[in-house]
């Protein structure tokens, strides 16, 4: 790779989290190391609106990996950090949601300290918040969940197991990230291991983005609904009592949305 804007010293890599996908949800921090990156690295999940606040000439890298699909190995994904750093540039790997959640961040850190590059991480706001806040559901709630779990509906260690059995509980809020191909056995297990056919679920669709949908089911009824929907990815499932608690705040929500914009641009 040629070298941009090569300095005699090594860059930094801030490992950055873009938030489930409206540019406002970003943090500062976010915003400012993203204004002043020497290259920037993303995923997939990167909306187009945080995207648009990346300098024009600034070096971009799509290594986006779809299920099933991978373009770019979390091999490469590192060595394209380290050489980028090493070129004297200022990285900015943005990663959908928060970079600490099923985001590969302890590889993408291993790359670089192995290489000895300063890496920074930047929280971002992860699905579970995006989606709660955007549907209007507490994740939490006093005597109606008192645990929230997020859990990874696929391991690159598939033979790993979940543990059914606790997942399978009243009293805690259950938020699947990746789930949607395996909705079926998602609700299946859960049945199986004692909760009821009518317990309560929540899918979002695009959760914060202009394209968000959603769909309140139960989970004897998600597969059929979920599929006469055509709900695709990114898409959270949540389960459990929260979600028949759903606040209207749509409209309120979209309002001070378009405050903030505003006061933002001006
Ligand atoms: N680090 C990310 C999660 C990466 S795993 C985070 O903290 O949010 C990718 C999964 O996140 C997707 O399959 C989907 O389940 C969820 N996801 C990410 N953004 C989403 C969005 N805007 N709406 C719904 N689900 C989303």
């Amino acid at each position: 790779m040629t070298a941009i804007n090569r300095k005699c010293t090594s860059g930094d890599v801030a490992l950055v989290g873009a938030g489930p996908g409206a540019a406002d949800l970003l943090t500062l921090r976010a915003l400012r190391l993203i204004q002043q990156a020497g290259a920037v690295v993303y995923d997939r999940l990167v909306s187009e609106e945080v995207l648009a606040l990346i300098p024009a000439g600034c070096p971009c890298f799509d290594v986006g990996k779809s299920r099933g699909r991978h373009n770019v190995s979390q091999a490469e994904i590192g060595a394209l950090l380290v050489q980028l750093a090493q070129q004297g540039l200022n990285v900015v790997r943005l990663k959908g949601g928060d970079p600490a959640i099923f985001g590969r961040l302890a590889e993408e850190l291993d790359a670089l300290d192995s290489a000895t590059i300063s890496w920074q991480i930047v929280p971002g706001i992860s699905a579970a918040s995006g989606c709660a806040a955007a549907t209007g559901i507490p994740l939490t709630e006093r005597g109606i969940a008192q645990q929230l779990r997020f859990i990874s509906a696929v391991d690159k260690n598939s033979d790993t197991a979940q543990d059914w059995a606790s997942l399978a509980k009243p009293g805690q809020t259950l938020v699947f990230y990746m789930g949607l191909s395996a909705l079926s056995e998602i609700s299946r297990q859960l049945i199986a291991h004692g909760l009821s056919a009518d317990w309560p679920m929540l899918l979002v669709e695009n959760g914060s983005r202009s394209g968000q949908r959603q769909l309140l089911t139960t989970l004897a009824d998600a597969a059929t609904a979920a599929q006469s929907m055509a709900l695709q990815s990114p898409c959270v499932i949540m389960v459990g009592e929260v979600v028949r608690r759903q606040r209207q705040t749509a409209k309120l929500m979209g309002s001070v949305r378009a405050r903030l914009a505003a006061e933002m641009a001006a």
